[in-house]
């Protein structure tokens, strides 16, 4: 069959449309990162999942959190914007994908290192069928170092929070800190599931306060200060206090939501309604 000229017209027209709707797909595919610098020779990468931080010494980097494995190609882009070196240690601050979903392809040429309950998590998620990503070699609990180029990068577990297993990393030449999601967002995520808990998250970053620092890396969103934590800090206690408040009223689930959703901007089917809401009616009884 051949085609008319109306016709030859029409499957130009949708080859166009295709090809269009293909570029747009690509492109919201492709992830947009772009690398800022936070000290001297300490960068962060933002865009797509949490914030990469990214320590730049004379015998190699170290990167803390890989995002998703579709950003390890930008992730190494954005470092080679900045560094011949090698990327060579990788510090998880928790399990989650958009934090450690870029292991697998990191593991053969670096080594990852996460404290043993977020390693037991990725574990656990690739037994029964659900990881998005693989454990690393090395597991901490509660604290170690990586010294190179005269550096030192500390990774601490301080208590738990948005997970069970959250790593804060201190660069104590640098006076800065990388949170993890223990910061992140406007208001906290809490992974009930993966072992959070919002009554020990204020104390956790109480723990974090207590070092030297002055500026903060947060899982997502702008860098910012040591009061800028604190603030945040304060603000999960205040949500707390708002929530536990009601659920000793004898509110239920549903009113609680509604409250979260009005107050905080919950979305309705949001991880935060599908993990930590449930997790406060039992925690904050
Ligand atoms: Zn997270």
């Amino acid at each position: 069959m051949t085609m008319n000229r109306a016709q030859l017209i029409r499957a130009g027209v949708t080859a166009a449309f295709l090809s269009l709707t293909w570029f747009a797909y690509t492109q919201t595919q492709a992830p947009k990162l772009t690398i800022n610098k936070v000290k001297e020779d300490l960068y962060e990468i933002e865009g797509d999942g949490g914030n990469v931080g990214v320590l730049v010494t004379s015998e190699g980097v170290i990167l803390i959190d890989d995002k998703f494995e579709q950003d390890h190609d930008a992730i190494i882009a954005q470092v080679k914007s900045v560094t011949a070196q090698p990327i060579k240690y990788i510090l998880s601050t928790h399990y989650h994908g958009d934090h450690s979903g870029g292991n697998a392809k990191f593991l053969p040429t670096a080594e990852i290192i996460s404290t043993s309950m977020a390693r037991a998590r990725i574990v656990a998620q690739k037994a029964d069928g659900t990881a998005k990503t693989e454990p690393g070699r090395i597991a901490f609990n509660p604290e170690m170092s990586v010294f190179l180029g005269g550096k030192e990068v500390r990774a601490r577990f301080m208590g738990r929070g948005h997970t069970d297993g959250d790593a804060i990393i201190y660069f104590p030449q640098l006076k800065t800190i990388h949170t993890g999601d223990l910061m992140a967002g406007a208001s906290p995520l809490i992974d009930y599931p993966g072992g959070g808990s919002i009554v020990e998250w204020t104390r956790t970053l109480d723990e974090a306060m207590k070092l030297d620092f002055d500026t903060v890396i947060p899982g997502h969103g702008p860098v910012t200060t040591k009061a800028g934590l604190k603030t945040y800090r304060d603000n999960v206690e205040k949500l707390r206090n708002s929530v536990s408040a009601m659920v000793k009223a004898g509110k239920s689930q549903g009113e609680i939501a509604t409250f979260l959703q009005a107050e905080y901007k919950w979305a309705p089917n949001s991880l935060n309604i599908q993990w930590s809401l449930p997790g406060f009616m039992t925690e904050l009884k």
